[in-house]
């Protein structure tokens, strides 16, 4: 009889030791970050990532494009559209 506790006992602690070890397993599959972001150039509309970018803070916000012309034309349009 006594036998008998032990082997339920060493079968549930099987069992629990078991599905933690699965759950472990599932959750950190899961998790992947995205470590390199890609914007967009506002003028000539390429994608590039956000480390090759020229930065351009314009009236607060930040845009990013792929060359210091684009910048300059982006500053340009920003011109009209205000004097206008
Ligand atoms: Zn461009």
């Amino acid at each position: 009889m006594r036998l008998l506790v032990w082997c339920l006992l060493l079968y549930i602690g099987y069992r629990l030791l078991k599905s933690a070890l699965s759950a472990e397993k599932s959750t950190g599959a899961a998790r992947r970050a995205v470590d390199e972001e890609t914007v967009r150039d506002p003028i000539c509309g390429v994608y590039l990532s956000r480390d090759d970018a020229v930065v351009g803070t314009l009236e607060g916000t930040r845009h990013y494009f792929c060359s210091l012309d684009c910048l300059e034309k982006f500053r340009e349009q920003l011109d009209h559209t205000s004097q206008s």
